[in-house]
């Protein structure tokens, strides 16, 4: 259960958050418990999650392992900080930042060689849904941006299905929408990693997760967990999505 913080929250309101929560998150052994917070509060939220469940990682990476690309972050300075996550893809970096499938891979591939868990986005646009295009986006964006790496790579990474109509919208997939999906993007993965590397896949979905919706989609044995955003921010309300799982 993962939650992405995106650019919300200071240093200071990020050690509070912890403060709440780590007494709530105690004892979870059911799932892997991870925080994606902007990367200059990194180091507050792994201070403040030291021997706790909770593990932390970067929202974004460049593909280099260090150079001359003023603004950015590589793997290796992730890892360094005490990072084992970090995001790859996410809609919004497609959005706003032009991200493309070819560059997903080269990230994926940077993060994997820094020793970091990349969770790998992909979804479609509401445009491409009402297209009846959405089985198409999914497997160019699961082609492109993870069908290169080695069947030993593939083992590392995890893959999150989040429709771009449902992140941040209020406007959640249904349990049998998402599990369409997550079937498509397991099916896709076993032609090209085969069938124990497809079952082995965690399959996260986000978009509008929330303590109320959060229930009905863990039924879905495709959905192995969430990538949360904005109920991820209060501590309360990601621990009912945490104990979801
Ligand atoms: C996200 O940022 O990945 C996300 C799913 O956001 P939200 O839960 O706010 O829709």
């Amino acid at each position: 259960m993962a939650g992405n913080w995106k650019m919300y929250k200071t240093a200071g309101q990020t050690t509070e958050f912890f403060e709440q929560f780590n007494s709530l998150v105690a004892g979870v052994t059911a799932c892997d418990v991870v925080v994606f917070p902007t990367f200059v509060n990194i180091p507050a939220a792994l201070a403040a999650t030291g021997g706790t469940v909770t593990q932390i990682g970067g929202q974004n990476l460049h593909w280099a392992q260090e150079g001359a690309y003023t603004g950015e972050v590589s793997g290796e300075m992730l890892k360094a900080a005490g990072c084992n996550w970090v995001l790859v893809g996410h809609s919004e970096r497609r959005q706003y930042f032009h991200e493309t499938d070819a560059g997903v891979l080269k990230k994926t591939r940077a993060a994997l060689e820094a020793g970091l868990a990349p969770i790998v986005c992909v979804g479609e646009k509401l445009e491409e849904r009402k297209a009846g295009k959405t089985a198409q986006v999914l497997v160019e964006q699961f082609v492109g941006g993870a069908a290169g790496l080695s069947e030993e790579q593939f083992a590392k990474i995890a893959i999150a299905y989040e429709p771009v109509w449902a992140i941040g919208t209020g406007q959640t997939a249904t349990p049998e929408i998402a599990a369409e999906a997550h079937a498509l993007i397991r099916l896709e993965a076993g032609k090209r990693f085969g069938k124990d590397a497809a079952a082995a896949l965690r399959i996260l979905y986000g978009g509008s997760v929330k303590p109320e919706n959060v229930k009905s989609l863990m039924k879905e044995e495709e959905l192995d967990g969430a990538l949360v955003g904005g109920a991820s921010l209060d501590p309360r309300s990601f621990f009912k999505i945490v104990q979801a799982a």
